[in-house]
Formats: structure tokens, C-alpha cells, sequence
């Protein structure tokens, strides 16, 4: 059971309800259909058993597949954390610089923000993810990045294994006459394999390789918006918004913009996500922050703030309008 537990946080089995959402099953299933097809298809076309390649492709496939489900897992049912119902700063003082969320009944912590799916308050609040049915945010923030890289990286060996299956097997079933091309499905093979590949066989390979390829460049974009936002510090929502040193700095006010959360390093951001116990630094309220900032610098209420904001809403009516015109 201890060991179990190192696997499965038994507190978040309530959570197993996201898995009914289409996200979920759509995800899961292309993990299950790649992973199912690349191991039947090692089996004909590289055969674990009798040589060190072909045993290496096969535990690597196994290794990728348990990798990437665990980290998926994880990503949705230990989910961002959320700020306690009705939480209320310490130093009371601090409340005017926060925004009040009516749902919750307390105050937004800094680097919060009320998602409305998940109908709380969610801690250092990434993007809502159809996905993992969950919002990627400060608990789970190591676990999603993880698996934008890990799935990419197992779908570019499966379709390197359908790739080689299907032009194994039909290598020798290929003939080509004057201007035409035939595929003999039906011929039998020098080497007999341990499974017929038959047209649904191939079919189905056909299938998996593009899902695969599908999911190797879509998620492998994700990944690197990811890794970006995450080096940053910055969070997706603010990145989307406003891409805010660009701007700031486009209007040459002649002080230079300073994300309060980027700790002035890559590594050191790096570092505040990514930990050996697979939990984050910090509690997820209270964040550590760059030397020339205070915790309230992008709240509300905070003179930096408003001035942020003025900024934004400035350039997006001069866009507005050189779009019209
Ligand atoms: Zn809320
Ligand atoms: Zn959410």
C-alpha cells in the first residue's frame, strides 16, 4: 500500500470524475491506439527476443508509455492547487491590493485567478487544459510540462517503428508494372512472420502513424510555449494578453519593465518548477520575488498595475484603429 501511495496521492481519487470529459478520452485513446500498434507492430517487425536492438525498442516503448501515463495522470488529479476557500491575507493591510472573487468568497493570492470550469481560485493559474479536464497551474505545472515533452519524443519512436513495419512488409509485396504500382497483400513472405500483416494490419498502422505524427508537432509546439512561459516565469493568460517587456518598452517610457516572478535567471526558474520530490518550491501563495519588486507589483490596486493596464488598453485601441483604417 506505501508503495501504491508513492504512485497514486489516494486523497485525489475523488478527482478520477475528469476522466469523463472528452479530453481525456480523446487523449487517452491516441495513447492507448500508439502504443498498443507500435508494440504489435516491434512484434513483427523487430522481434524483442532474439537480439539486443530489438529488446532495447521494445522496453523503451514500454518505458515511454508508463512515463508518459504517469505524468499525465498526475498532471489531472493532483491538479494546480487551489487557494483556500475564504482566504484572506495575512498582514490585512495587503487586501487592497487584492481583487475579491465573489465565487470564493476570499481574496485572489497573487498570481491566482478563479477559472471558471473548475469554479475556484487556482493557484498561479497557467490556462485551463481540455486535455488533463484540469487547470495547469502551480501543483501540477512539472507534471504537464513533463508530459508535452515525453509524448512527442514516444511518438516519434512509434512512427519510426510503423514507418520501418510497413516498409518491411511491403517491400517484397511490391511490384511495378508499366505506369502502375501493385501491392500483393496476399504473398507470402521469405521470412514468415510471427503475425500476418494483412490489409486491416496495415490499415490500422497507417492510422496510428498519423496520429502519431499529428501529435508529435502539435504537442511539441505546446511543449515549447511551455518551456518559454515557464524559463519567464511568466504565466500563459499575462504572456497571451499583453507580451508585456515588448510593449512597455515599444513606448519608450524609459523604465524598463520587470516581470516581479522571473527570479533573473533561467536555471533559478527552471528550478522553482522543476524539484527531485516532483512538489514545487513554495506554498503557492507567498512567491518568491525579483530584488526590485514587491509581492504586489501586477495586483490590483498597485500603482504599476494601473499603469500596466493604461499601457495595454492604449495599444490595443491604436491597433484597433490601423486595422480599421
Ligand atoms: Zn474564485
Ligand atoms: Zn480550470
Amino acid at each position: 500500500m506505501k508503495f501504491l501511495s508513492t504512485f497514486v496521492a489516494f486523497e485525489n481519487l475523488h478527482e478520477v470524475r475528469r476522466l469523463c470529459h472528452w479530453g481525456p478520452i480523446i487523449a487517452l485513446s491516441v495513447i492507448a491506439i500508439c502504443s498498443t500498434m507500435a508494440m504489435l507492430d516491434s512484434i513483427i517487425w523487430y522481434w524483442p527476443l532474439d537480439t539486443t536492438g530489438g529488446s532495447i525498442n521494445f522496453i523503451m516503448l514500454i518505458n515511454w508509455t508508463v512515463l508518459i501515463l504517469y505524468n499525465y495522470f498526475n498532471a489531472m488529479f493532483v491538479g494546480p492547487g487551489y487557494i483556500p476557500l475564504g482566504w484572506k491575507p495575512e498582514n490585512q493591510h495587503d487586501a487592497q491590493y487584492l481583487q475579491y472573487c465573489r465565487v470564493c468568497h476570499g481574496y485572489k493570492a497573487p498570481r491566482s485567478h478563479h477559472c471558471r470550469k473548475c469554479n475556484r481560485c487556482v493557484m498561479k493559474m497557467d490556462h485551463h487544459c481540455p486535455w488533463i479536464n484540469n487547470c495547469c497551474g502551480h501543483l501540477n505545472h512539472a507534471y504537464f510540462t513533463s508530459f508535452l515533452l515525453l509524448a512527442p519524443l514516444g511518438c516519434s519512436h512509434a512512427a519510426i517503428i510503423f514507418i520501418m513495419t510497413m516498409y518491411t512488409q511491403l517491400y517484397e509485396r511490391i511490384s511495378f508494372g508499366w505506369s502502375t504500382v501493385k501491392i500483393d497483400m496476399s504473398a507470402v513472405r521469405q521470412f514468415q512472420p510471427l503475425m500476418p500483416f494483412s490489409v486491416p494490419a496495415f490499415a490500422a498502422t497507417l492510422f496510428a502513424l498519423g496520429l502519431a505524427l499529428g501529435t508529435t508537432i502539435a504537442v511539441g509546439m505546446l511543449f515549447f510555449i511551455q518551456m518559454a512561459v515557464l524559463l519567464q516565469s511568466t504565466i500563459l493568460i499575462i504572456k497571451n494578453k499583453c507580451h508585456a517587456k515588448d510593449r512597455i518598452q515599444h513606448y519608450q517610457t524609459g523604465e524598463e519593465f520587470i516581470f516581479p516572478y522571473d527570479l533573473g535567471g533561467r536555471w533559478l526558474n527552471f528550478k522553482q518548477v522543476f524539484t527531485w520530490s516532483g512538489t514545487p518550491k513554495g506554498d503557492g501563495i507567498v512567491w518568491p520575488i525579483h530584488p526590485k519588486c514587491h509581492q504586489h507589483t501586477l495586483t490590483v490596486g498597485s500603482p504599476y498595475w494601473l499603469y500596466y493596464n493604461v499601457l495595454l488598453f492604449r495599444q490595443s485601441v491604436r491597433q484597433w484603429f490601423s486595422k480599421s483604417n
